[in-house]
């Protein structure tokens, strides 16, 4: 036996506690009875065997039977109505000829859901309204619409008004009677919280639509998760202005598609979406008009929508070209409209850092700062690419390198600011460099771009770089096409790169 040997020793009791004991039991059982004739009746079932209760009272016999008589029949009432109403749309109820009995045990709360109003006692009492001519009763028993008594209830009756939420208290049962000072205060204050609810709300919608994603995105992720492409979307990493980025874990890789077994989803806030709509309400305003007789407001609308939609489309080329030249970035797993999936750099759902927030040591940042510079390179020479918003908050240090990421606004050098944008990463790069042979930003423009420029100061150097892209825009004008590359420079900057 798992509980072991079972004890065998009997307990030996005298004949008198037995006794005494069965006694007690009786005496027990008859006060039982006594107190609860009811209870043991209905303990015994349904049907009355009249051997154990007292059948002495008529009136409670009578009060039984009837229950049991009203119970089935509503239970009849209720199989006509199921009959009646079989699955139609429109039902109608036998609810008012229905016996509820007040024993019936069946009619649980939940089953009497509704109320019958017209006894409501949390409804204050109608005020006996004055006639048109503004008092009641004659002489000295007259009572006029001032009446304080009067105003006092039609005060109290008319809180009903105020906004479901606004607390007006519990004066059920009492002849409340609120004074016109009073009332007129309790108005301006539910007034002024209605309005000041309304606003909160307003902020609060506005808040999430702008932090969360609009339904059509919602929709998107839906169907990425749905088609199996992705398994589940964690949480968000980062909101920032212009876009939101959510972790998802990757689902099944296809024949054509390998999903990584985590992915970085970057949502483009575009405007594309919001023009779109604008633009109707634009076109039937006004005001619009005349100031814009010149310029027609659709086409801006449609220059500024183009424009986003070229640059959300492009994204997946240039990573492709990043990609090519074995640039460590993340790798494109769809673009779907303002949806861009990579893969994500980081583990376990917590991202790389971004070269802001790392702390290096001295060797690990001589080797990032190359990197970059090589990168950078790579960038302008094999992709043909500008950066554009290189900084230490769009690089992630994973696996001992430097990763680039945020590449959505890159530009051809060739870009009418091409170059000034280069200017800026090349800066953004240099004041940060943190390695003694760090170029700086003048020496670092002429390492990546292959460009001679001499000046040995900011403003000329600057100066220089948009005479430069002065003349590829003439060269645009005066042939329509852009310039392949700035090759008018005499002799390549030697980079101090060679040790990499
Ligand atoms: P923004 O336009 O808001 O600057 P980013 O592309 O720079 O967008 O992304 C914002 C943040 O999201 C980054 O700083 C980084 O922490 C995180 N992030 C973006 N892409 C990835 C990715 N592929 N893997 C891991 N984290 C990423
Ligand atoms: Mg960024």
């Amino acid at each position: 036996c798992p509980w072991g040997a079972p004890s065998t020793t009997s307990i030996s009791c005298s004949l008198a506690d037995v006794m005494s004991e069965q006694l007690a039991k009786e005496l027990q059982l008859e006060e039982e009875n006594a107190a609860f004739p009811e209870v043991v009746a209905a303990a015994e079932g349904p049907f009355i065997t009249g051997e154990n209760i007292d059948t002495s009272s008529d009136l409670m016999l009578a009060q039984m039977l009837q229950m049991e008589f009203d119970r089935e029949y509503d239970a009849q009432l209720r199989r006509e109505e199921k009959k009646i109403n079989g699955d139609s749309k429109v039902s109608i109820s036998f609810e008012n000829y229905r016996k509820v009995h007040p024993y019936d045990s069946d009619s649980s709360e939940d089953e009497v859901d509704w109320q019958d109003t017209r006894h409501d006692p949390y409804r204050a009492d109608k005020p006996t309204t004055t006639p048109r001519r503004g008092f009641i009763g004659k002489g000295k028993d007259i009572t006029t619409k001032h009446d304080e008594v009067v105003c006092g209830r039609k005060n109290t009756a008319r809180m009903e008004n105020f906004a479901p939420e606004f607390q007006v208290g519990d004066g059920i049962g009492m002849d409340l009677k609120l004074s016109n000072q009073v009332f007129n205060a309790l108005k301006q204050h539910a007034y002024s919280e209605e309005r000041r609810s309304a606003r909160l709300h307003e902020k609060k919608e506005h808040s999430t639509a702008e932090k969360a994603v609009d339904p059509k995105t919602r929709l998107l992720l839906y169907k990425m998760v749905n088609s199996g492409m992705l398994e589940t979307i964690t949480g968000c990493i980062s909101t920032g202005k212009e876009s939101v980025v959510f972790h998802a874990y990757g689902g099944n890789t296809t024949e054509d598609k390998v999903i990584p077994p985590e992915c970085a989803i970057k949502v483009f806030k575009t405007t594309l979406n919001e023009f779109k709509n604008r633009d109707k309400y634009i076109k039937d305003d006004y005001r619009f008009k005349d100031r814009f007789s010149k310029l027609n407001p659709r086409k801006i609308i449609r220059m500024w929508a183009e424009k986003e939609m070229h640059n959300l489309t492009s994204i997946y080329f240039l990573i492709h070209r990043m990609q090519n030249a074995g640039i460590p970035c993340p790798q494109v797993v769809i673009l779907k409209k303002h949806v861009l999936v990579m893969s994500f750099i980081g583990q376990d759902q917590v991202p790389a850092p971004k070269l802001k927030d790392v702390t290096l040591s001295s060797e690990d940042m001589k080797k990032a700062y190359y990197q970059i510079l090589n990168m950078m390179q790579q960038l302008y020479r094999e992709c043909n690419l500008v950066h554009a918003d290189l900084s230490e908050y769009n690089m992630l240090w994973h696996d001992g390198k430097v990763w680039l990421i945020d590449v959505s606004q890159s530009v051809e050098p060739t870009h009418p600011h091409g170059l000034e944008f280069l200017f800026r990463d090349c800066r953004n790069v240099s004041e940060k460099g943190g390695v003694a042979e760090a170029l700086n930003e003048r020496e670092l423009f002429n390492a990546v771009s292959g460009l001679n420029i001499t000046a040995d100061n900011e403003v000329d150097f600057q100066a220089e770089i948009e005479a430069l892209e002065k003349m590829n825009e003439d060269h645009v004008q005066n042939h329509g096409k852009k310039l392949s590359t700035f090759s008018n420079t005499k002799k390549q900057f030697p980079a101090k790169k060679q040790d990499q």
